[in-house]
């Protein structure tokens, strides 16, 4: 595996990659690697030829009061993990080589962004287009993988792709859950035991939703969203951002269930911030 953080560096070795005629599968992180992250990087193992996974913290997608300077950082057991798993190539650029001084120009797409994370997080999908689209101009991978847990994110950046014309395949893969449901995420190591506990209450409330419109045919979603919110707020430690029930095809929010949905959920246990969706046929 090669560590790389210079990006001319990873250019030449991108351009010997195509030279060969050689796949590349790409999977772009914020690192303090998981099993989530692992799931996604043990797939494009098994369909690319060469595997690049960037490990960059992208300061563009947090907000001025966000954790940033804290979010977890462990770059040495993100090399063993990688190597465990087969990464080719790991780029791990400085934040100053990724936004120089003179750095000034963004990418944003509209409408897709404003509701969800996006209201509650100005400006985050803005920065997760720019770090996107430059990893692809850097990388130019043949397939870029990312997590269905972060369900706008994956509607942004294929809206991106296919408005910009990068000639990328983008794949979704499903969220990996602890064993009592919860979504696995960097940020759950901010959680102290209690709030851990508590945590559980996002995939129950998600649950309960499908419970209620596969088996009893529940399709109102005003209904639904009340009593995901009650499972929620059963526990003391939760605040809830947002609860949404949106078609998978616009992200808008739906009047009754028809249809495939996305129901999305944002809830803060204590000082983090956790989100969490599923889909529903
Ligand atoms: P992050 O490092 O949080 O920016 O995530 C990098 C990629 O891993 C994104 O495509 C995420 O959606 C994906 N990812 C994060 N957590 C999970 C999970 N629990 N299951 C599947 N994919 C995930």
């Amino acid at each position: 595996m090669k560590i790389i953080k210079n990006i001319n560096q990873i250019q030449n070795l991108v351009k010997k990659i195509k030279y060969k005629n050689k796949t590349i599968g790409f999977v772009p992180t914020m690192g303090y690697l998981h099993d989530g992250h692992l799931s996604l990087i043990k797939k494009a193992k098994l369909e690319t030829d060469v595997v690049v996974v960037s490990i960059f913290v992208n300061p563009t997608q947090f907000g001025y009061t966000e954790d940033y300077a804290n979010y977890p950082r462990n770059f040495d057991r993100d090399i063993k993990l990688s190597k465990k798993v087969g990464v080719n190539l790991l780029f791990h650029p400085e934040v100053k080589s990724m936004y120089p001084d003179e750095h000034l120009t963004y990418v944003e797409v509209e409408r897709l962004t404003q509701s969800l994370c996006g209201a509650s997080r100005p400006g985050h999908f803005r920065g997760v287009t720019t770090i996107v689209t430059k990893l692809f101009n850097i990388v130019q991978p043949d397939i870029a993988y990312f997590g269905q847990k972060d369900a706008q994110q994956v509607y942004v950046v294929k809206k991106m792709a296919k408005d910009l014309n990068i000639s990328v395949k983008i794949k979704i893969l499903p969220t990996i859950r602890e064993k009592d449901g919860l979504a696995i995420s960097s940020r759950n190591g901010y959680l102290n035991p209690e709030e851990r506990k508590q945590a559980r209450c996002l995939y129950q409330a998600l649950k309960e939703a499908r419970k209620l419109i596969k088996n009893k045919c529940e399709y109102n979603p005003g209904k639904i969203k009340r009593t995901m919110q009650k499972i929620i707020e059963r526990n003391n430690k939760t605040k809830i951002d947002y609860i949404e029930i949106v078609d998978c095809k616009n992200l808008e929010p739906v009047k009754k269930i028809k249809g495939k949905v996305l129901i999305a959920l944002a809830v803060h246990i204590g000082n983090t911030r956790l989100i969490d969706n599923i889909t529903v046929k």
